[in-house]
């Protein structure tokens, strides 16, 4: 009998693992809080955050890993970035290369991206179920209680093998340190983040263009604080400006923010728009960072947890995804290694030694660069708000030819 994976979570990582364990011959069951994002009525869920991200080849050797066509379909659907682009407090803009050899970091809308993937489990006869949250679990019993938002019921689904693709906030890993002995460590950055469009500019034959470089990841570096955008493929920015809370709170009104901005950001107010500005700033959330480590990342032979569940990080050097993309590839060369068979049957309390060596070893080799990314994150911050405007940096640049 084929045993049953279950993904809690149908974020872009819970959809790779769906797909890649759907291949290995598993039968694959999806489980989500939210509402399909897919349907009209929902699409205003999907465009509260940040609705677009870069994603390197890390990410992109992920998917191809799992399926060479949905890397090239996702690859139509991206806007390569070969550099970034320092814009100075007086207005200057200054390219700086990510490669030599042109390599590239792509911007990709994070919202398409994610249906583009819940569309690949459908056409994979996957089941995916919406409105279901994950309020307990039984690792031992192998059973998840999930409470239907549609009805307000609860209902347990049996398991084999269970993945926590949940998020930061991932109930798979608060379970799950209820029986490992799991280090584990959170920690707020005082800075956060609002999100602010750079619209598209109408041209004088009335078709719209782009107001800034497409080619480029927009940095305005202000030291404690640095405003970026990202282009999106209908002509305009996604902008994101990050701030100490104690500097947003001393904007207390959109005209204060506005003031605030045009002293800070005087080209980027030029092109959002002081209007717009003010709306952004009444009605996008102001969201927090956060950073978690945790290890190990699997019970026995029945558990794992992947991406923002297992390390979610600050979004300074753009791996988040990448990372948690590039755990699924590395957990399915694993399963793959140990001989993982999803037909070999297990009976009452036996272990599948095979999954639980797999498992074993993912947390085994997977946590020191899991480890030295989310460091990694932490400490690009400095460096996009502030080192790259040093004169130090600049030489540094030079030097080394990058
Ligand atoms: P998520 O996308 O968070 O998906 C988790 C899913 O689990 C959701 O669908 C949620 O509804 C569901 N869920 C949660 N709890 C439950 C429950 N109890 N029961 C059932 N379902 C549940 N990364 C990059 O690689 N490049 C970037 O440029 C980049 N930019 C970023 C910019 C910002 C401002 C931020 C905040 C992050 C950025 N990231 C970036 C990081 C990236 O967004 C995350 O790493 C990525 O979204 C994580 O994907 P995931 O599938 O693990 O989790």
């Amino acid at each position: 009998m084929v045993r049953k994976a279950v993904i809690v979570g149908s974020g872009p990582v819970g959809c790779l693992t769906a797909l890649a364990l759907s291949k290995a011959g598993w039968s694959v069951a999806v489980y989500d809080a939210r509402a399909d994002i897919r349907l009209p009525e929902n699409k205003s869920q999907s465009l509260q955050r940040s609705i677009n991200l870069a994603i390197s080849s890390r990410g992109i050797a992920a998917l191809h890993a799992v399926d060479p066509l949905i890397s090239k379909r996702f690859m139509k659907t991206v806007i390569p970035m070969r550099g970034r682009m320092i814009h100075t407090t007086n207005g200057a803009a200054e390219s700086q290369l990510y490669d030599l050899n042109g390599q590239c970091i792509n911007s990709i809308d994070r919202a398409l991206l994610n249906e583009d993937m819940l569309n690949e489990l459908t056409a994979a006869s996957i089941e995916v179920h919406f409105d279901h949250k994950l309020v307990a679990a039984d690792f031992n019993k192998k059973v998840l209680t999930f409470n239907k938002k549609t009805d307000g019921t609860t209902i347990g689904v049996p398991f084999d093998f269970c993945v926590g693709a949940d998020g930061s906030y991932s109930t798979v890993r608060s379970q799950l340190m209820r029986v490992t002995r799991m280090d584990y460590q959170q920690e707020y950055i005082p800075h956060e983040y609002i999100e602010l469009r750079v619209p598209a500019r109408v041209d004088e034959n009335g078709n719209e263009q782009f107001q800034l470089d497409p080619g480029h990841l927009h940095i305005w570096p202000r030291h404690s604080f640095m405003l970026i955008a990202l282009p999106n493929q209908d002509k305009s920015f996604t902008s994101t400006l990050f701030a100490p809370t104690s500097e947003f709170s001393k904007l207390k009104s959109p005209d204060e923010f506005v003031s605030w901005f045009r002293l800070q950001f005087p080209d980027a107010t030029e092109i959002i728009g002081e209007a717009r500005l003010k709306q952004d700033f009444l009605h996008n959330p102001r969201s927090p960072l956060i950073h978690i480590k945790a290890h190990p990342y699997h019970y026995k032979d029945r558990v794992i947890i992947l991406g923002d569940a297992a390390h979610a990080m600050v979004p300074f050097y753009g791996q988040g995804l990448n990372c948690g993309l590039e755990d699924v590839r590395v957990l399915d060369v694993l399963l793959r290694k140990n001989e993982v068979d999803p037909v070999h049957s297990i009976s009452g309390g036996e272990i599948d030694g095979r999954l639980a060596n797999a498992l074993q070893e993912y947390t085994e080799t997977r946590h020191d660069d899991l480890i030295a990314i989310c460091d990694l994150a932490m400490a690009n911050y400095e460096e996009m708000r502030h080192s790259v405007t040093t004169p130090l940096y600049r030489l540094r640049k030079m030097v080394d030819g990058l």
